[in-house]
């Protein structure tokens, strides 16, 4: 698991500050120095930078050092040419923002929510939490254009309203060519202006996701812990539709939502066929569900027949499915191909038994917090198990 989180000593009382990475060879500093250096060993700080940062803290004694060096957290010492960091003079924290080389940066631009998911993973928090947008308007600008993909994530983000927005014109400004995609509960969509808002932006490249949890109403809103909040959602999905906004619609499965997996693959087919992605995902063990588990957990296995069902009626109107977070061995075998390498790199592993199985590069494995459950089917395959039938599945699922 890599940390994006670290802490150095204490320096001043200056205001946290975002800099990009430079390791090795000293470049131009960028004007209004932006970026943070990195020195290699035995190396003198070069002028110009906006901070230095020590991977060993061989340098922090050094004679001829003049500058204030920054010793960097040994499970940050990763950072490259290209990161972006955010450096709190006043707390010594060191917060990761965005990774150069990593296809899963996100920006979770708000802890705040107005609903209260059972099985949430970043519980809301209440507060003012601006400084959030604050370090992400300062990163975009700095990130590499060439980034394929970039998540926006919370708490919700829509609750933002003008920042929100100011966030998507920094992005469609500074990145054109960098995918957008947006989670969100959809509740506030339900007011036809806030899509019209998003249109007028008009990002050449994005997408909203949005939960939906049942084809009934009141299973919905318990499971989002908010009444009314499945009409609002569905006429959220409407709206942002009207307002040619592509659309993705994620499925958390567990105790609450599986029963009725099939039922609720047909009321997406009917009623919301323009959708662009359907996305039926596992649980992650954070946050409320560590609180909820016995409520929650179900064995992945106990439900594979429910989730063929789903899938085929999907496939069946030609809607685009995808299965997240699932390891391939609690899986149908005919789902493989739609079986998705999903999980964030900074929070995936494997476990032991995985290291004998001769699909791990297939399989997208565990969260690293599913130490506290796991399916009890986990089981390596041998290479003659899965001869033939894996050729097609590494090419599909490497192919996402
Ligand atoms: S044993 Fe591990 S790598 Fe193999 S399919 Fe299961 S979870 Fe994936």
């Amino acid at each position: 698991m890599i940390k994006l989180h670290g802490k150095m000593p204490k320096r001043d009382d200056g205001e946290p500050f975002v800099v990009r990475v430079v390791r090795g060879t000293p470049g131009s500093p960028l004007a209004g120095d932006r970026e943070a250096y990195i020195l290699g060993p035995d190396e003198v700080a070069p002028p110009g930078y906006r901070a230095y940062l020590s991977a060993g803290g061989a340098h922090l004694q050094s004679p001829g050092q003049t500058r204030v060096i920054w010793p960097i957290p040994e499970e940050l010492s990763y950072l490259s040419d290209g990161d972006i960091v955010r450096i709190n003079p006043k707390t010594g924290e060191l917060w990761v923002v965005y990774r150069r080389s990593s296809p899963f940066n996100a920006m979770l631009l708000t802890e705040r929510c107005n609903s209260n998911c059972l099985m949430c993973s970043q519980p809301p928090k209440a507060g003012d939490d601006s400084h959030l947008v604050k370090a992400y308007l300062d990163a975009i600008p700095l990130m590499a254009p060439d980034s394929a993909e970039l998540g926006i994530t919370g708490g919700e983000p829509t609750l933002l309203g003008g920042s929100l927005l100011q966030v998507l014109r920094a992005c469609k400004e500074h990145l054109p060519d960098t995918a957008l995609h947006m989670l969100s509960n959809g509740r506030l969509f339900n007011y036809l202006s806030l899509c019209r808002e998003f249109e007028a932006i008009d990002h050449p490249d994005f997408m909203i996701g949005i939960p939906l949890y049942s084809d009934i109403p009141h299973r919905h809103d318990f499971v989002v812990q908010a009444a009314g909040a499945f009409d609002q959602t569905v006429r959220g999905i409407m709206n942002l539709a009207r307002c040619g906004q592509r659309i993705e619609i994620r499925m958390v499965l567990h105790r609450e939502t599986v029963d009725r997996l099939p039922q609720f693959a047909r009321f997406v087919a009917r009623n919301l066929p323009f959708v662009e992605h359907i996305a039926l995902m596992g649980l992650e063990m954070m946050g409320y569900v560590k609180m909820n588990l016995e409520a929650l957990w179900i064995d992945p296995v106990d439900y594979r027949q429910q989730l063929r069902q789903a899938v085929d009626v999907l496939r069946q109107h030609d809607l685009n499915v995808s299965i997240y977070n699932h390891q391939l061995c609690v899986l149908d075998r005919v789902l493989w191909p739609v079986a998705r390498k999903s999980i964030s790199d900074w929070k995936n592993e494997y476990i032991d038994k995985c290291r004998e199985c001769a699909i791990q590069d297939s399989c997208g494995g565990f969260f690293a917090s599913s130490s506290l459950r796991r399916s009890a089917h986990i089981a390596a395959f041998q290479s003659h198990e899965v001869c033939s039938p894996i050729a097609g599945v590494k090419k599909q699922v490497s192919n996402v």
